[in-house]
């Protein structure tokens, strides 16, 4: 089985990920395991792509292993795409998804139900060491509530209820989840970009 390094410490992302790269034959193991310096990253780019490829990027250097990185956020219109790359810092640089939650919710104050439409965004990287990248986005649009549902998941997930689905990213198991999010989307056109270099790559 091949070994990919996760640039994320998101033990929720890092599970989302393997769930769905374990299909196709890849172990990943997180940053820490790896025993790579705990230095966070810091995220100083405009778009979910350049972010992604920032973190896979420094990562792979540093390890010279082929390495995953995601990079996700919430866009709310009404909001005009807010909070975007700032998804986690929403409310402060100390990451708080109950504060970021409140923040967003004050904002949506009042906001009728038609217009609290939002989307998840997740592109994920996986870059080698021989300078391959490939970029994956996967988007899943959906509503903002008016109220917590369900205690699972992480982030903005007890506010969001996905198109054509009954419970939030909250109340879903990982499998629920899998089936619809952003990050499983980009994670499934990867999987295309993997199978197209197929003949010429090992990993
Ligand atoms: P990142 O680590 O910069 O990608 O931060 C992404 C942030 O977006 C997270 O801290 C969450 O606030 C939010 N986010 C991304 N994906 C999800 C998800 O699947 N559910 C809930 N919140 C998410």
């Amino acid at each position: 089985m091949k070994t990919i390094i996760a640039a994320s410490r998101n033990a929720h992302k890092i599970k989302e990920i393997e769930t769905i790269t374990a299909k196709f034959g890849m172990r990943v193991i997180s940053r820490d395991e790896a025993g790579l310096p705990p230095e966070e990253i810091e995220e100083t780019g405009a778009t979910f792509e350049e972010n992604s490829l920032l973190k896979a990027r420094t990562i792979c250097a540093l390890s010279g292993q082929p390495t995953i990185a995601d990079d996700s956020g919430l866009m709310v219109d009404y909001l005009d795409g807010a909070p975007g790359v700032y998804s986690a810092r929403f409310a402060g640089e100390d990451q708080n998804d109950r504060r970021n939650n409140e923040k967003l919710l004050k904002l949506l104050d009042g906001v009728p139900q038609e217009q609290r439409t939002a989307k998840f965004v997740s592109v994920v990287s996986l870059v080698f060491p021989d300078g391959e990248e490939l970029v994956a986005r996967g988007e899943c649009p959906g509503h903002m509530l008016t109220e917590y549902h369900g205690t699972g998941g992480f982030g903005y997930d007890p506010l969001f209820l996905p198109d054509g689905c009954e419970k939030t990213f909250a109340e879903m198991n990982a499998e629920e989840k899998n089936a619809v999010s952003h990050r499983a989307r980009a994670l499934a056109v990867l999987e295309e970009l993997l199978q197209a270099r197929k003949p010429q790559a090992d990993m």
